[in-house]
Order: structure tokens, then C-alpha cells, then sequence
């Protein structure tokens, strides 16, 4: 029996390299969203260092690079200690996965072999179906397909959808391109063809990124714009403020267990 009483259900977006002021100013349809007064729109500084393996370890699993220990985006098939999956398992709900290989190290203390995982569910890291891509160039469109056949396929009380398009273009023109910037705009067009359906089926979405982009294309540091990510939450009931978003990206993990877990 599921125990997870709240009744909620989750998509959680994690755009990778997504300026916390690009969201702002090309995601047309989310801000009509917002502008009906139906979102929560804040942005989060981003936890240090601003890399992607470090940062990603942080958002499922609540705690600082430093403390959890992947500080490098090198650090391959190493498994990040216990995240949000594992919670909501705990409590009998269920997770959907359609991410970046490097989530599937994460979870799994794994080097990911493509033949053989591409499609493995960790049902050990609390991950019951899942799709993981490894080229950086996966387009985000087949990304969201995937991650919406998993939706229709388990029905989890927990998507998790992480699409790389913006951090691709980020590295290959920089953060002030063109390209970096229709990146975001594409994505907002996608997700108004997507978001609607989620609302239907009941599940509250949340859009959040690891961390910024440079002109220089690169990320790493603390300047602003390579730190300051969007973190938008756009509850199916409409009603935006009934909600208290998290103010550092330490507490998503929290987050998430509270929305989903009845107390
Ligand atoms: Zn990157």
C-alpha cells in the first residue's frame, strides 16, 4: 500500500546551466503562469563549487559539495550517500528518473555502462523506472518525451526530469549567446505543451537548476551569474503561495519529503 498520504504528486525540472535571469526573461509561458498569479517565482544562490557532478549530488541529497564529498565533476561512478529517492521509498512512494548519467553514479556507486543501464531502474537507490542519456547534445525534446512515457508507464508519485539543453549551449557560445538563450525559450515552449497534462494528472511542478552560465562559457566560480538559478514552483491547484519554497538549494531534499510525505 502507498503510504505517501499527502495526496501530492510531484514534477521536479532540473534544467542544467540555467541562468537564474534567462528563466526570467525567455520563459514566456511560465511567466504567464506567474502573471496570473498562479506561480511562486524566486531564484537561489547556487552552492559552491558552481559544477554540475558536485551540484547535483547537493540538490537530491541536501547537503553542501564539501560535506557530501563530490567536489569534482571527475569523480565517476562515485555514489553521493543518501537522497531524496531513498526518502520517499522509505515512506512507500515512488520515483520516475529521466536524467544525465551522472545522476545514474550518483545513485548507483556505479560507472555507467551505456548498453547495459541506459534504462535500468535503482530500485536499491529508491528509483523505480529510469532513463539516463550521455551525450551532452541529447536533445531536450527526446529527454522530455522519455520522461513523460515514464510518467504514463509507473504513474510515480516523484518525475524527476533533467534536461542539459542550456548547459550544452552555454559551453559551446556562452552565456550571453543567442543559442544559450533559445535554449531557455525552447524549453518554455515545451513545457507549455507538457504542463497542462501534468496539472490534469494531479502533479504540482517545481523548475530549478544546478547552477548559472559565463559569457566565458564556463561555470564554476561565485559570480552571480554563474550561480543565481531559477527556482519556480507551479502548484496544479494554482494556488502558488500555500507553499514554502526552500531558500538555498540545501533544502530541496526537505522540500520534497515535506510536499510529498503526509505528517
Ligand atoms: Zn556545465
Amino acid at each position: 500500500m502507498n503510504k505517501l498520504t499527502s495526496g501530492k504528486k510531484l514534477v521536479l525540472i532540473l534544467a542544467d546551466g540555467l541562468r537564474a535571469e534567462i528563466a526570467r526573461n525567455y520563459m514566456g509561458y511560465l511567466q504567464a503562469i506567474n502573471e496570473a498569479g498562479r506561480a511562486q517565482w524566486r531564484s537561489l544562490n547556487c552552492e559552491l563549487p558552481s559544477l554540475s557532478r558536485p551540484l547535483y549530488a547537493t540538490l537530491i541529497n541536501g547537503q553542501t559539495p564539501l560535506d557530501h564529498g563530490i567536489v569534482s565533476n571527475a569523480q565517476a561512478g562515485q555514489r553521493c550517500g543518501s537522497t531524496v529517492f531513498d526518502d520517499l521509498a522509505a515512506a512507500g512512494g515512488s520515483s520516475a528518473v529521466a536524467a544525465y548519467h551522472w545522476f545514474f553514479e550518483l545513485l548507483s556507486g556505479q560507472r555507467f555502462e551505456p548498453a547495459r543501464h541506459r534504462h535500468e531502474a535503482l530500485p536499491a537507490a529508491g528509483v523505480q523506472a529510469a532513463s539516463w542519456y550521455f551525450e551532452d547534445e541529447y536533445p531536450d525534446s527526446h529527454l522530455l518525451a522519455d520522461a513523460e512515457h515514464l510518467r504514463r508507464s509507473v504513474n510515480p508519485d516523484l518525475l524527476f526530469i533533467h534536461p542539459m539543453g542550456p548547459d550544452h549551449a552555454g559551453h559551446q557560445f556562452g552565456g550571453e549567446s543567442t543559442a544559450y538563450s533559445m535554449c531557455a525559450r525552447k524549453l518554455d515552449m515545451m513545457l507549455a505543451l507538457l504542463l497542462p497534462t501534468w496539472h490534469a494528472a494531479g502533479y504540482d511542478v517545481l523548475l530549478t537548476s544546478d547552477h548559472g552560465m559565463h559569457a566565458d562559457r564556463m561555470h564554476g566560480g561565485p559570480l552571480a551569474i554563474e550561480r543565481e538559478v531559477p527556482l519556480v514552483w507551479l502548484p496544479c491547484t494554482g494556488n502558488a503561495m500555500d507553499c514554502v519554497l526552500p531558500d538555498s538549494q540545501l533544502g530541496l531534499r526537505s522540500f520534497v519529503v515535506h510536499h510529498l510525505i503526509a505528517h
